[in-house]
């Protein structure tokens, strides 16, 4: 038997007369509340569960960046925070990113990054926008390292109190989503050093996890010194070189600021205040 639904006037203390469906059921009455409360408390419900999910990402987030030993300077730093010197460097920069935004297609098809060139051109810090990018976006695994420290973490596996071995410490460096390799080249290389760095590439490569140098080496010489081989994996399954071939931002940043305020564009009444006049 279906119950009788009919309309009555419901009155809230908050929102006054509403409609309300009531219906007699075994002789209770069951009646709508107040249609606004229901939409307040749903909305608020929204919010907190967004909240929430937002905390949680935000806690995921650090998780992985305590992981990924991004280096100070540039943790949390992101494309915005780059400013181009030249056109060339905004190319770069919209490469790097358009390679952060399909980093999901890199862990598909693999493809890797060679980031060379001058020092002070800001490789370091669009590497570490990539590692932000694909932590914030994707929850991925970055990891930020140099051949040194490899050599070093493996190395401390040899005495007796190590409480890894060889082998999962070169694990720990092919499991990460994303590997930045910084300083290749920046000291001449031991051989173990360097068969350390070519076996890791090559094993990253074998299980399609991207890699990507760092390099103040000219591209030429950069295949001389981590080889060919190693050079050709990043390329394989649409990585990319991008050669960083300006002078440094950082140079011509501080020379500017010795140069006579006049010449920084500063309107004359101002220019006296940067002189330290009146
Ligand atoms: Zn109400």
């Amino acid at each position: 038997m279906e119950a009788q639904e009919k309309i009555i006037t419901g009155v809230c203390e908050t929102h006054g007369e509403y409609e309300s469906k009531a219906q007699e059921i075994m002789g209770r009455t069951f009646a709508t509340g107040c249609p606004e409360c229901e939409a307040e408390r749903e909305a608020k419900q929204k919010a907190d569960d967004e909240k929430r999910l937002r905390a949680a990402r935000e806690r995921r987030v650090e998780e992985l960046a305590h992981g990924a030993l991004i280096p100070k300077r540039f943790q949390g730093y992101g494309f915005d925070d780059y400013q181009p010197a030249n056109d060339k460097a905004a190319k770069i920069k919209a490469a790097c990113q358009r390679y952060a935004e399909r980093f999901e297609d890199r862990l598909q098809m693999g493809g890797g990054l060679v980031l060379c060139g001058k020092p002070g051109t800001g490789k370091t810090h669009l590497a570490c926008a990539i590692a932000n990018h694909v932590m914030r976006e994707f929850f991925r695994v970055p990891l930020f390292t140099s051949v040194t420290k490899m050599s070093r973490a493996v190395k401390a596996t040899y005495t007796p109190k190590s409480d890894r071995t060889e082998a999962q410490v070169i694990r720990s460096f092919v499991e990460p989503d994303l590997l930045i390799l910084d300083e290749v080249g920046a000291q001449r290389g031991t051989e173990t050093e360097l068969l350390l760095a070519q076996e890791i590439i090559d094993e990253r490569y074998q299980e399609v996890r991207p890699t990507i140098l760092i390099s103040n080496l000219p591209e030429s010489e950069l295949g001389r010194y981590i080889g060919d081989r190693a050079i050709d994996r990043m390329y394989e399954g649409g990585g990319a070189i991008l050669a960083f071939d300006w002078d440094s931002y950082r140079r011509s940043g501080q020379s500017r600021r010795f140069e006579q305020p006049d010449a920084l564009d500063v309107p004359r009444r101002e220019a006296g205040f940067l002189k330290g006049g009146k």
